[in-house]
């Protein structure tokens, strides 16, 4: 009992002092908080919104900065998906119905050759140069003239227009030469030799042939007889020079395609008359 009582004193000795004790760290916090509360805030405003301000400007930076790669991202799949899927998708339907007037291009004294013309050359043997799309046909007509105890040789094909410039200059010069006035000279080479622009051999599909062994005579007969199977013609007959403007060339042979080759030389017309033929 003495024991409880003693205790109890103690506790109302102590508590008026805990209490006060209470209170004065109350107070002090108090002022801590008020204290801590306002100083920060305008430093971390300032703060605040100089990192807003900067990070707005940075946010859409990055935004385009991402915008852009994703643009062109898009594209690049795009396209490159695109690209493999081309191919595959057009190559069916150009191969089909292939463009086959290159064939057929006129070039005389009338139509000069095609503007920006261009072709692909093959070159054979012996530094001359052709068509590589008549290759096939060309090589097949000499292997079975040759099989027949007959052997062609290419004298002449694919001219440039410097080259055929240069052929006309010297033929000019050729006849100056004899005593021709320029004028006269030139009048006269040009009877013999195309202006450049208008010479067929420019085509890189005509043909200048001769015998490789023995006479020609003998080459141009049996071309003649064969050269359409290849899609050839006899360019410029002996009857036709009116209509071709240019004199007899039994040695002059055309690529038409067989087709063309086949009807021009059974019906003996030439090129001028086919095509004029075929015209609307
Ligand atoms: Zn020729």
């Amino acid at each position: 009992m003495n024991r409880t009582r003693n205790a109890r004193r103690g506790q109302s000795r102590l508590l008026p002092f805990l209490i006060a004790l209470a209170l004065v760290a109350l107070v002090l916090l108090g002022m801590l908080l008020l204290r801590g509360g306002k100083t920060p805030d305008p430093s971390d405003a300032g703060a605040q919104t100089g990192t807003a301000a900067r990070t707005e400007p940075a946010a859409p930076a990055q935004s385009g900065a991402a915008t852009e790669p994703a643009g062109s991202d898009p594209e690049m799949p795009a396209g490159s998906a695109e690209t493999p899927a081309a191919p595959t998708e057009t190559v069916p339907p150009t191969e089909p119905p292939a463009d086959e007037s290159w064939k057929l291009v006129l070039v005389n004294k009338d139509h000069p050759l095609p503007e920006g013309f261009t072709v692909e050359l093959k070159e054979l043997r012996n530094g001359q140069h052709v068509d590589a799309r008549i290759y096939p046909e060309l090589q097949q007509m000499f292997d079975d003239a040759r099989a027949a105890g007959i052997y062609p040789f290419i004298n002449e094909s694919f001219r440039s227009a410097e080259r055929q410039q240069q052929i006309l200059d010297k033929y000019i010069a050729g006849y100056e030469a004899q005593g021709m006035s320029h004028a006269a000279a030139e009048e006269k080479a040009l009877t013999l030799v195309a202006v450049p622009g208008t010479s067929e051999h420019q085509l890189g599909l005509a043909l200048d042939l001769i015998a490789e062994y023995g006479e020609s005579a003998a080459v141009w007969s049996w071309l003649r007889e064969n050269c359409q199977r290849y899609g050839f013609i006899l360019r410029y007959p002996a009857d036709k020079e009116a209509i071709t403007g240019i004199s007899y060339e039994p040695w002059h042979f055309r690529y038409v395609g067989a087709a063309a080759a086949g009807e021009i030389m059974e019906r003996g017309l030439c090129l001028e008359e086919y095509l004029a033929e075929r015209q609307p």
